[in-house]
């Protein structure tokens, strides 16, 4: 166990980072941040921090040696930059499943194996390959198998559009043909799993989404318990499959025939738990930090229902009505630049249980 005073490394310097910094300050641990911008959300509320590139193994190491245990806030860290830290330091989550979800292929793959349902989907290398999956799955979205976020990086199709100018346009060499779900609603399971293996789970929510960007999470998700109850259990089936310490979010389609198949998997803390700050007993920030360190985990009891709404771009300008509202909570991640597309706080809107 990880005694509060320790220091809890974090890679990445993004408002995930932040979060779990602020959550890591109450409990009595300072965090230090691996993030190669300088004033990075997480570093402006972290007491260490090291700005260096995520493939500079001698800032990784030093990094590694400086803290008691290494997490990370978002999943693409270098392959490499992994097992330099796991050289130093326990890693949690453990590198290997950074591997499965930083790529696409890899991932559903993974599913399959266990049994998770997820839409059908082609490994996809060069234009044969996708004029040929585009034929079988019919309207299907492609997207770069790794780097992608947000939307980024993803084309929708169907049959009979340009497969070879479709695939130019990706400029990647390996991607993935996903068969177009059509949903009844977007919901995310979040967890948290322990060092010892117990698993303590938040109420699946509903998300939102504008132009591949999450937009609004609902808390708890307007789904039947039945339903919530799957969504549930599969997230904790791949929690143990995974063999995972710390926090999953696990992003899922409800589709209108009422089953649910998995789209992605996030090896930490997630935008749509977000809500979790102000409406939960414990955080999903607080949790990745009781995780890592060893500690017990906390409680996921809701106190009240919630909205999240992400202010992305100019909607930070926002901030000015939702600092009035009396029952919204106003989150500002400390970024200068209101850039289209970045997420530059958040607002929770709390409500009794219904
Ligand atoms: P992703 O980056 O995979 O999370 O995709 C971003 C958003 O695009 C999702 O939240 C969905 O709204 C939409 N989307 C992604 N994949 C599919 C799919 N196979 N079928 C329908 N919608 C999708």
């Amino acid at each position: 166990m990880i005694e509060p005073g320790g220091v809890i490394g974090i890679l990445g310097g993004g408002q995930l980072g932040r979060m779990t910094a602020l959550a890591a300050a109450n409990l009595g641990y300072r965090c230090h941040i691996f993030c190669p911008e300088a004033n990075s959300p997480a570093m402006q509320v972290s007491s260490r921090a090291t700005v260096a590139d995520y493939d500079d193994a001698a800032a990784l190491a030093r990094f590694a040696d400086a803290v008691d245990v290494v997490t990370f806030e978002f999943e693409n860290v270098p392959a490499t930059a992994a097992a330099v830290l796991a050289k130093h330091r326990a890693v949690h989550p453990r590198p290997e499943i950074l591997q499965i979800c930083q790529d696409r292929v890899k991932e559903k793959d993974f599913l399959r194996a266990h049994g998770v349902g997820t839409t059908d989907y082609r490994k996809i290398t060069n234009t044969t390959d996708l004029t040929e999956a585009l034929s079988t799955l019919g309207a299907s979205i492609l997207k770069t198998a790794r780097w992608g976020y947000d939307g980024k990086g993803q084309i929708a199709l169907k049959p009979g559009d340009d497969a070879t100018a479709a695939w130019a346009r990706l400029k990647t060499d390996e991607a993935i043909l996903e068969a177009r779900v059509d949903f009844a609603c977007e919901i995310s399971a979040v967890l948290a799993r322990g060092i010892d293996g117990a698993i303590a789970s938040y109420v699946p929510v509903e998300n939102r989404h504008t132009d591949g960007i999450l937009a609004n999470t609902v808390a708890p998700a307007a789904i039947a318990p039945s339903l919530a109850a799957r969504a549930d259990d599969i997230a904790r089936r791949i929690a143990v499959a995974l063999g995972l310490v710390g926090v999953l979010a696990v992003e899922m389609f409800v589709t209108k025939s009422g089953d649910v198949l998995v789209n992605e998997l996030a090896p930490r803390p997630h935008n749509s738990g977000h809500w979790t700050i102000d409406a939960c007993v414990a955080s999903q920030f607080e949790q990745l930090v009781r995780a890592v360190c060893g500690l017990p985990l906390g409680s996921t009891e809701r106190y009240c229902d919630a909205v999240m709404t992400n202010l992305i771009g100019a909607d930070v300008a926002m901030w000015r009505d939702a600092v009035a509202e009396p029952n919204a909570k106003l989150h500002l991640y400390g970024k200068v630049d209101a850039l289209p597309g970045r997420k530059m706080g958040h607002v929770t809107r709390l409500k009794p249980r219904a």
